[in-house]
């Protein structure tokens, strides 16, 4: 299956940039998810792969052969989007004949392959039902099993699984993802959802106004973000702004506007200069402030401990959402398993942490951090 290269791809609609100096390479059979908020440029790059949007200028190669002049019919790339677009009047199993039948294949050849790709997809118990008469879930599945019943060699999703219950869009990331590998296709998964990128992709490209930002596998771009709106986006963090202060083994001073000092892992910046340091809210613990006893009237803060107050616990299932103010950090936020749901209360006072090494610093970005930090 071919290795996709994007190089400097440009796109304006208008003042807007929805592509703006593109460059991204896609290995053979690779399963790629490109992730970014809404407006990032993800629909049009995936547009521009399969021939429906021209960029304006840069470069499209499909195992180094340009596409610029080749047409949609003849790029073997097929498109799965959120919109199921199934032929109404034509069952599960006509829908899922639709290309073949328009290609004259073989006709013995056809019906197995479409059998087949019918199983694949678990839907060989409905294939004389119509579109109206099936689930959410049932009409993804056979969008599914007719984009891969062609002899496409690309295989485009555009938020596959954005209209499905929570309950099948986790089933379905496991099967969609296997079925891709199965097949040998080369995969472009976009989505602006984080864990479903997270779970499914080889590599993760992180998209934002036009422009891939970072690329790697997910557990490069989680633990090693290159930018703090990648630390922010993928993974929620609490940021904010320090000053660099002196290093040892184990890390990195950083001083906040408060005086407050806590510890990042190590960075390539100055001691004396401003920094923006990101702490994702799973790795920022919290425990309650010691009560005073007679043999220590006054327990002192750790180092690298401060002080904050609850304001808000959300039950979120598995996980509870504890947010806090105080002074070193306006709003500091933490993610902890259920069971700590009786340990804390709102107004109660505690002591908030982290391991250096799950800090991370940033040079102060030039457009600001406000915007750095925008999702659109
Ligand atoms: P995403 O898929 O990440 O949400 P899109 O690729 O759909 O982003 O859009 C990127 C930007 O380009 C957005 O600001 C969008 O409004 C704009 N855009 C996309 N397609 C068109 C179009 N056909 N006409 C005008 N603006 C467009």
């Amino acid at each position: 299956m071919p290795e996709i290269v994007l190089k400097d791809l440009t796109k304006s609609y208008g003042d807007t940039k929805a592509a703006d100096g593109l460059s991204l390479t896609v290995k053979d059979g690779e399963y790629i998810c490109i992730l970014g908020p809404t407006g990032a440029g993800k629909t049009t790059c995936l547009r521009m792969i399969c021939g429906l949007t021209k960029q304006d200028s840069g470069e499209i190669t499909f195992d180094g052969k340009p596409m610029d002049k080749v047409p949609i019919s003849e790029r073997r790339t097929t498109m799965l989007s959120q919109v199921y677009s199934l032929f109404p009047p034509m069952t599960v199993y006509e829908n899922v004949m639709f290309s073949p039948s328009i290609k004259e294949w073989p006709e013995e050849e056809s019906k197995q392959l479409v059998k087949s790709m019918i199983k694949m997809v678990h839907m060989d118990q409905k294939v004389q039902q119509y579109p109206h008469e099936l689930s959410g879930g049932q009409q993804q599945r056979t969008a599914l099993a007719r984009a891969l019943a062609s002899d496409s060699k690309v295989l485009l999703l555009d938020e596959p699984l954005r209209a499905l219950d929570a309950r099948l869009r986790l089933e379905l990331r496991k099967e969609l993802k296997s079925m891709a590998k199965e097949m040998g296709l080369t995969s472009i998964h976009v989505t602006h959802d984080q864990d479903e990128a997270l779970e499914m992709a080889d590599r993760i490209a992180i998209i934002r106004q036009g422009r891939i930002v970072q690329i790697g596998t997910p557990m490069e771009v989680f633990q090693n973000p290159a930018t703090p709106f990648v630390a922010n986006f993928v993974g929620r963090s609490n940021i904010f702004v320090g000053k660099v202060g002196t290093s040892d083994e184990t890390g990195t001073e950083v001083i906040l506007p408060d005086g407050t000092k806590v510890r990042s892992r190590h960075t390539d910046l100055s001691e004396g200069e401003d920094a923006v340091v990101a702490v994702k809210i799973g790795s920022t613990r919290i425990e309650h402030i010691p009560v005073p006893t007679e043999e220590v009237p006054n327990p002192l803060m750790p180092e690298g401990y401060f002080e904050a107050v609850i304001e808000r616990i959300l039950y979120e299932g598995a996980t509870i959402t504890v947010e806090m103010s105080s002074s070193a950090i306006e709003l500091v936020t933490c993610k902890l398993p259920n069971r700590k749901f009786d340990d804390f209360s709102v107004g109660d006072r505690v002591m908030v942490s982290w391991a250096p090494d799950k800090a991370t610093l940033f040079r102060i970005p030039e457009c600001g951090i406000v915007e750095e930090l925008r999702l659109d």
